[in-house]
């Protein structure tokens, strides 16, 4: 796992989220505490596929 970067859907404000600050619900979802609101939500992990590491750059 890496730092995921999600937006918090409640108060829209960008949440960095490091390996030990959000917990692992199952191989694709982890649930995270957003620092600013304290609304707790779930997010979706892209791990495979092409979109593993994000949108390619050129190419
Ligand atoms: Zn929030």
């Amino acid at each position: 796992m890496s730092t995921q970067v999600r937006t918090c859907p409640k108060c829209s404000q960008l949440m960095w989220l490091k390996t030990d600050e959000y917990e692992v619900l199952d191989d694709e979802t982890v649930r995270a505490k957003c620092p600013h609101c304290g609304n707790t939500a779930r997010f979706k992990l892209v791990t495979v596929g092409a979109n593993a590491l994000g949108p390619k750059m050129g190419h």
